[in-house]
């Protein structure tokens, strides 16, 4: 283990257990330091007990170099492995152990911290077949979202990293922004091109509800969108829920073969159970997706697995249990 490869295993496991703060930012600023240090100078301050010489390097990303320079892994990444497992209950575990892919995932190419590959060699590491790269469309400027000519660009980058990590399949996609009026902020041709289609609400969430029920509804039956993200936009403790009617939006998806997403990022957990039964009882199919944004939150689909868990949901109708092959012939289908 390189020093660099503990301080990013050391981030990952941060980010799986949610930590941010400045424990992150220290271990992020000491991966930057090494990255741009030699080889040479590190080994001699190692040896000569001088990392911490280095601004930004403090004692403890200096024990971690140290040690991995050893030839060691670091005992602080050993603790965190075993301290930041992210829980699977009994009752989850069978719908972790079926998950095949993940849908929703974002790269540097929009908001997300880390490249395709690194994000790719995660997800097979983590036991995947395939992952879905979802970074944003071009309205949400916040988000560095993707438009025409960088989507494009990305789709070469794709098939790059395809090849090299085959028989792994990196699909791809995008998280398309659903406009107020229930159109996407993506030209149909790219979004034919795309392999999967995640659209989701990021603006304008307090519409009222005919307003939000009529968007949604729009946005659903387009024939290029296969799952419908985060479809509350909720933030737990930070922002409630937007309304609509649920009956008739995931009527909707389950006309137009639009599965709904559970989301499993901690702070959204969305579609809340109550919605969640709704859709399943308006016989929708569903996505169980990390909504990545780095390699530790690949990690948190068994908290979207919880919630399938609770209400019995059949492993069958969860996208993404199917085969990458069957999962493409749904989405042309
Ligand atoms: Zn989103
Ligand atoms: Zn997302």
């Amino acid at each position: 283990m390189t020093p660099e490869a503990a301080l990013e295993r050391v981030l990952h496991c941060f980010d799986r257990a949610y930590v941010t703060g400045h424990r992150a930012r220290a271990v992020a600023r000491a991966l930057d330091v090494v990255r741009s240090t030699t080889p040479d100078e590190l080994a001699r301050r190692a040896e000569e007990g001088s990392l911490t010489g280095l601004a930004g390097i403090g004692d403890t990303t200096a024990e971690i170099i140290a040690e991995a320079l050893r030839g060691e892994v670091p005992t602080y990444v050993v603790e965190l492995e075993r301290s930041t497992q992210v829980k699977v209950s009994a009752e989850a575990q069978p719908y972790r152990a079926a998950l095949r892919g993940d849908l929703h995932v974002h790269s540097t190419w929009s908001d997300g911290s880390t490249s395709i590959r690194r994000m790719a060699e995660t997800a097979r590491d983590l036991g995947h077949e395939y992952l879905v790269i979802t970074d944003h469309s071009a309205r949400l400027t916040v988000a560095h979202g993707l438009d025409r000519d960088r989507l494009c660009a990305q789709l070469d980058e794709i098939a790059e990293v395809n090849a090299e990590l085959a028989p792994f399949r990196v699909l791809s996609g995008i998280e398309v922004d659903i406009h107020p009026d229930g159109s996407l902020d993506l030209d149909d041709d790219l979004l034919a091109r795309l392999d999967v289609v995640v659209a989701s609400v990021h603006s304008k969430l307090a519409l009222d509800a005919p307003a939000m029920t009529a968007r949604m509804v729009e946005a659903v039956r387009s024939p290029h969108v296969d799952v419908l993200g985060h479809c509350t936009g909720r933030l737990l403790e930070r922002r409630a829920p937007s309304r609509f009617d649920p009956e008739e939006v995931f009527a909707a998806c389950a006309a137009h073969g639009t599965a709904v997403e559970i989301n499993s990022r901690p702070e959204r957990l969305d579609p809340p159970a109550d919605l969640l039964a709704v859709a399943l009882a308006q016989g929708c199919l569903v996505a169980i997706s990390s909504d990545a944004h780095s390699t530790g939150q690949l990690e948190w689909q068994p908290l979207g697995c919880e919630r399938a868990a609770e209400l019995h949901v059949a492993l069958d109708r969860i996208v993404n249990t199917w085969s990458a092959d069957e999962l493409l012939g749904w989405v042309a289908a």
